[in-house]
């Protein structure tokens, strides 16, 4: 008879694991988070049920269902983002000893609201019939007069330039990063481009011979076209100069979370050796946790030193950075 009891406990544990979910708002396609969540669902038990949306969306969204969202966690990408999504109250504070060890400490919250999952750097790339690595060296250096007609860059309208700005005034101050974003803009060879990938393409077309984008959209091009006279290089590598920008996609647990402690379990499980892998290698990016070693064609790229500035600064001045880049009047 007492030995049904343990029996009967295990049981009732099982139905209560089984009734667990956890429900996710991604800002991150289908296609790189489903596989991640199918891994989860098959180690744990735990349903992963998710919508994806634009960013944009996702946080009107959040703040419209208020308490009765049926969310526990949002992902989405740039730091600059998960910031805005902590400023506006929708992301919980999240004690884990777990994430502390897994996620380095300036790709996360100082509050723990937000952890990065997967880093990108956007660093230099260049024009390899036109353009030697010795030319190159810094952010800074790409308003060098030797370099006018040569520089295209993305919009300032997006996200990434706005935090590559931001941490760029957490370095220097504004007055210094608004005579360097003015430089750039006085050695642009055409007008801004809607996204990475044109611009990679203008490079590699000739069109230009510099230009800043996130690294995985690199990746991305030379997967289909291996032949591309386009190339990498690591910014601010020299002592002094800072280490290279990086910046993050990353998760928090909502704050009307309605399974924070499953939420948070699978938040962790993201975290770990295991999911790493398969939140980076998906979009060619390169795993937070130090523990885990990038896809080969990732690690191909070499080495590199990169920023240890807290990305918060990123979400902290981008209206900074906004109103900075249009006195500078870059487009
Ligand atoms: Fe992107």
């Amino acid at each position: 008879m007492f030995r049904l009891f343990p029996a009967l406990l295990l049981g009732l544990a099982a139905i209560i694991a089984h009734a667990d979910e956890v429900v996710v708002y991604s800002a991150r396609n289908e296609q790189l988070i489903k596989p991640l969540f199918d891994a989860y669902t098959q180690a744990t038990g735990v349903a992963v049920k998710f919508v994806t949306d634009k960013e944009g969306a996702l946080l009107e969204r959040l703040k419209a269902e208020g308490a009765n969202t049926p969310a526990d966690m949002l992902i989405t990408v740039d730091a600059g983002n998960l910031w805005q999504a902590a400023q506006e109250g929708l992301l919980k504070p999240v004690s884990s000893k777990t994430l502390a060890a897994n996620v380095p400490v300036h790709l996360r919250d100082p509050l723990n609201r937000w952890f990065g999952l997967s880093l990108r750097s956007r660093t230099l790339f260049y024009n390899t019939r036109k353009v030697k690595p010795a030319d190159l060296s810094s952010y800074e250096d790409l308003g060098n007069p030797k370099w006018q007609g040569r520089l295209c860059l993305r919009t300032s309208k997006k996200v990434y330039n706005q935090s590559l700005v931001a941490m760029l005034i957490a370095q220097h101050g504004e007055a210094q990063t608004e005579k360097i974003v003015r430089s750039w803009v006085a050695n642009l060879a055409t007008d801004p481009f809607s996204d990475d990938t044109k611009m990679l393409e203008a490079i590699a077309a000739g069109q230009c011979d510099v230009g800043l984008a996130n690294t995985y959209y690199y990746g991305r091009l030379m997967e289909k076209f291996p032949q591309l006279p386009l190339a990498l290089f690591w910014a601010n590598q020299a002592k002094g100069q800072g280490g290279v920008h990086v910046n993050v996609s990353g998760a928090g647990i909502t704050l009307h979370a309605k399974h924070p402690e499953a939420a948070v379990k699978l938040l962790e499980w993201l975290s770990s050796e295991k999911a790493q892998n398969l939140f980076a290698d998906a979009n060619l990016e390169f795993p937070v946790n130090r523990k885990v070693r990038p896809a080969a064609a990732v690690a191909a790229w070499g080495k590199f030193r990169q920023s240890t500035l807290n990305l918060a600064k990123a979400g902290e001045l981008q209206v900074a950075a906004v109103k900075l880049m249009d006195r500078a009047g870059y487009k």
